[in-house]
């Protein structure tokens, strides 16, 4: 079961100046800025070199597209700090200075007033890790005041490959479950009144998840209803919330997510395995 360690950090971080600690901490302990590559939004940094045309960049680039395209949002040219460690040691060293009181994890997002930032460590993770935190940053550079819950399932959504429809294989397995054993009930305005200063739980990314697959994938009048939400948080900076939406638009939502659940469990999760039972990659 994979681990839920990609969350936002939205982090006012002012007066923290982390380039300029080059000269007074080991290189271990700064942000990896050997290298650097530029492409459109994406300013990628490293200590071992970057390929400029990277499969992994390509896609990231390609993610920008794909989040503003499917959420009706413009696109921006704020510039998007990507910070990528070589090693886990190296990640975790620079995390235990600058970000103590952040739980242990392989990649994450900050916002600052001034900046768009994703920190992440190269390993067999980084591509899901970084569609995860880069999703974050496109969104963040567009939509102010996300919810956290709404923020963390699209950041869901978009991590998964692309061609797989945010098809998010360990959500999908653990809610199914969750059904079949009688202990979910959905309840979007549930995940509304989290308290965005504490961690979200398995449970709720993957409910988080849920929502906006359902939003996303089952028809375009259900789109439209997120991209509505969306557009007004961008343009007036708050909107009714999309349980309030929900309601009115969808009948018993929280039955109607239930039966798009189980449709999937019933007709995609074989999808993930080849016969002999590994993943696709
Ligand atoms: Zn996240």
């Amino acid at each position: 079961m994979r681990l839920f360690w990609s969350i936002v950090a939205a982090v006012v971080l002012a007066g923290i100046v982390l380039a300029g600690c080059a000269n007074t901490l080991t290189s271990r302990l700064t942000l990896p800025d050997r290298y650097c590559v530029v492409r459109e939004q994406l300013v990628l940094h490293g200590d071992f070199p970057l390929a400029a045309h990277h499969r992994l960049f390509e896609e990231l680039v390609a993610r920008r597209g794909d989040v503003c395209r499917r959420l009706d949002l413009p696109v921006s040219d704020e510039p998007i700090d990507v910070y990528l460690f070589e090693t886990p040691d190296r990640f975790e060293a620079f995390m235990r200075l600058h970000h103590p009181e952040f739980p242990q994890r392989r990649a994450f997002f900050v916002k600052t007033d001034t900046q768009l930032k994703a920190y992440a460590q190269w390993g067999d993770r980084v591509a899901e890790d970084l569609r995860h935190e880069v999703t974050h940053c496109y969104l963040h550079a567009v939509v102010p005041n996300l919810p956290l819950w709404l923020d963390e399932g699209l950041a869901e959504y978009f991590e998964v490959a692309r061609g797989r429809h945010g098809l998010n294989r360990d959500h999908l397995e653990h809610l199914a479950r969750r059904l079949q054993s009688g202990n979910w009930k959905p309840d979007v305005a549930r995940l509304e009144a989290l308290d965005p200063t504490v961690d979200m739980i398995q449970e709720d990314y993957a409910e988080s998840w849920a929502w906006v697959h359902f939003l996303l994938e089952t028809g375009g009048e259900h789109r439209k209803l997120l991209c509505d939400y969306l557009g007004q948080l961008r343009r007036e900076g708050s909107a009714q919330p999309l349980s309030l939406r929900l309601a009115g638009a969808v009948n018993r939502p929280a039955d109607a997510l239930a039966a798009h659940i189980r449709h999937l469990a019933a007709t995609k999760l074989d999808s993930f395995t080849t016969a002999s039972g590994n993943q696709v990659p």
